[in-house]
């Protein structure tokens, strides 16, 4: 966009604003005499002053230049002249602000630092970005027809619980989704034939914008000027798509995660005048199982085991995500002195990957050993016998280490 500056050009020359164009002529020859780079080499404030004298000359002695900074308070080539006609007549609305009744557009009193730098409110108070706004319309590119061409349909979102085993083994869920979809009236071009007075303008092609204290006319965005627009259709009041509730079934991957997000191109709200519809985004809430805890394409079991059976071994059967064979179990083997809290490894009896084909997550197994509780008589003095025969102290090392 423009850079646009405000400068006191008349004081630059130092003429009076209603000085004609022969004192301007005068008046910078006379400074231009005094500051020419040829005459002060080397001297960067004359230079200065040089080009601020020939940039206030260049407007001030060309009529159409002078006539729109006279308007606006500054002066930009990329300034529409019939754009600043309109936003300086604009300023004869008597809300120019106080004490400045009846004069148009002196915009002495303003800070424009905002609107040159940019850079967001200062003294201004977000009167710089607004008064940017506003005149932006009036630089290049504000000519907009009625029509807005081609729109591409916007993204959906959706959040899909599952099941655990539809998650793990895959398979087909419904829901309902609202999305926009092509108006069948129009079929997306938003209108049905002929035009109609522009409901932004009212007809006149201009609009009037308040900016701070100020009012102006602009263009009207709407019918770009013509006061009038295309019909709009009735079915989808001319947005071109209309909001529809569908059911759609969706396939999920076996070994789909929780959180994951599934994209579906062109499942998203509908574009408008031939645009391309957007995408729907599915992010997956997978459910949880009462034994089995899934990490990533791990799982993850808790399987008691007795003293007896960790201390001499065993061949146990633990459940697996595998109903297929066996009833969803296989056989592990804990080996002797196995301690509570051990985990121990089925290769590829996990999830199979979504994302990897032919590829399996493990099942791992935490063993947690159950300490019997003997009530009688016998089982005591077994066990006593067993102390008597493996004296070891379990808490030696710790205490050894405090
Ligand atoms: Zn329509
Ligand atoms: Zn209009």
């Amino acid at each position: 966009m423009a850079t646009t500056q405000t400068k006191d050009y008349y004081g630059a020359l130092g003429v009076k604003k209603t000085a004609t164009p022969d004192e301007i002529r005068k008046a910078f020859r006379k400074l231009a005499r005094k500051y020419h780079p040829d005459v002060n080499p080397g001297d960067k404030k004359a230079e200065e002053k040089f080009k601020e004298i020939s940039e206030a000359n260049d407007v001030l002695s060309d009529e159409k230049k002078r006539k729109i900074y006279d308007q606006l308070g500054f002066y930009s080539d990329s300034i529409d002249p019939a754009a600043a006609e309109a936003a300086a007549r604009g300023g004869y609305g008597g809300h120019a602000g106080g004490g400045q009744q009846g004069v148009p557009f002196d915009f002495s009193g303003f800070d424009f630092s905002d609107f040159q730098g940019g850079a967001g409110a200062s003294q201004g108070g977000g009167f710089g970005s607004s008064f940017r706004d506003i005149f932006s319309g009036m630089f290049n590119g504000g000519q907009r027809g009625g029509s807005r061409g081609p729109q591409p349909g916007t993204d959906l979102e959706y959040h899909v619980t599952v099941d655990f085993w539809t998650a793990v083994r895959g398979g087909v869920t419904r829901l309902e989704i609202t999305r926009q979809e092509t108006c069948p009236t129009c079929k997306g071009k938003s209108t049905t034939g002929g035009s109609a007075e522009c409901g932004e303008c009212h007809g006149s092609g201009q609009v009037t914008q308040m900016g701070g204290r100020m009012k102006f006319n602009i263009q009207c965005p709407r019918c770009g000027g013509s006061g009038k627009v295309q019909n709009a259709c009735a079915t989808c009041e001319g947005h071109g798509v209309v909001s529809r509730r569908s059911p759609l079934e969706i396939r999920i991957k076996p070994g789909t995660r929780d959180g994951q997000r599934i994209r579906l191109a062109g499942k998203g709200n509908a574009g408008t005048d031939g645009g391309p519809a957007g995408d729907l985004y599915l992010i997956i809430k997978a459910g949880t199982h009462p034994v089995f805890k899934r990490t990533g394409d791990d799982i993850h079991v808790t399987v008691p085991i007795t003293v007896v059976e960790a201390a001499l071994g065993a061949k146990i059967e633990v459940p697996t995500i595998d109903t297929h064979d066996g009833a969803g179990r296989t056989q592990l083997k804990i080996p002797p002195g196995t301690q509570t809290g051990q985990k121990l490894r089925l290769r590829e009896k996990g999830v199979p990957s979504a994302a990897h084909e032919g590829v399996r997550g493990d099942q791992i197994v935490e063993v947690k050993v159950i300490v019997p509780r003997v009530q009688d008589e016998r089982s005591k003095e077994i066990l006593r016998e067993l102390a008597r025969l493996n004296p070891e102290d379990p808490r030696e090392e710790q205490m050894r280490d405090v």
